[in-house]
């Protein structure tokens, strides 16, 4: 299939993903930025995508995001095999990072307290031109206090991680107000970027086997690995 014929927007039973490179991907949330926004930034997984099966307002949020980018090796690999391919998997983290090089003025948003700010340093130190305009961490009860400091730390990505549901929740209900040019829900990217919790090594990524290495090093988790089955029922089940 040609670059072409690429179907533009992909849909898991009933969630609607954009078949995107992580490379449109850093491009497309630079013409939101260019545009003034505020958009939304939402990465659909298995795991959403059985949670929104029940979850009509989560539903809704995902499929009016702005940019919705699949999440998930799994969703690459029934892309291909129900014959409608997405190009690539998008991780959230890898996407995040790519925007972060580009030194745009960030605030993120998330994490037990003090891990925003450690993941701050860690960036920092470690991407040249990095530009933290704001932290905040995820476990506060007065919205507008939050809200009021984002306003005046004015960053250009706001970058949310306060859990799957919660976040996109969040972001959609405050979105208007917050009024920065794209926001982006990250789940538990700000505990690996800390690293307080570590990302699966390299050579376990390039198996696609980063399900397995949660599932060993977080067995507590078990139960949400669940998805996956579920998942596939869903995109293969008769009469779907
Ligand atoms: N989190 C938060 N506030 C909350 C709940 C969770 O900031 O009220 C953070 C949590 O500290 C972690 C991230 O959200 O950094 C993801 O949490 P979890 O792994 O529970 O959710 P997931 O996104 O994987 O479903």
């Amino acid at each position: 299939m040609t670059k072409g014929q690429m179907p533009k927007t992909i849909d898991f039973a009933g969630i609607k993903v954009d078949n995107v490179t992580l490379k449109e991907a850093v491009e497309q949330v630079e013409v939101f930025i260019a545009a003034g926004g505020p958009r939304l930034v939402v990465t659909p997984n298995p795991e959403i995508i059985v949670t929104a099966q029940k979850d009509t307002e989560l539903r809704e949020i995902l499929n009016n995001a702005d940019l919705r980018v699949p999440d998930g090796i799994s969703m690459v690999v029934v892309s291909r095999i129900l014959g409608r391919p997405l190009q690539e998997r998008v991780s959230g983290i890898d996407l995040m990072v790519e925007l972060i090089k580009k030194g745009r003025r960030i605030f993120l948003l998330g994490g037990a307290p003090g891990v925003a700010e450690e993941a701050a340093d860690k960036l920092i130190n470690n991407i040249t031109g990095v530009c933290v305009a704001g932290t905040h961490d995820g476990y506060f009860s007065d919205d507008s206090k939050v809200i009021k400091q984002i306003k005046e730390d004015k960053p250009d990505i706001l970058f949310v991680g306060l859990g799957a549901g919660r976040q996109e929740r969040w972001l959609n209900r405050h979105l208007k107000e917050l009024n920065v040019p794209v926001s982006m829900v990250i789940g538990g990217s700000l505990d690996v970027i800390s690293e307080r919790k570590k990302r699966a090594p390299k050579w376990v990524r390039a198996l696609y086997i980063e399900w397995l290495y949660r599932l060993l090093t977080e067995p507590q988790r078990w139960k949400r690995q669940l998805a996956l089955p579920k998942f596939l029922w869903l995109m293969f089940r008769p009469g779907r």
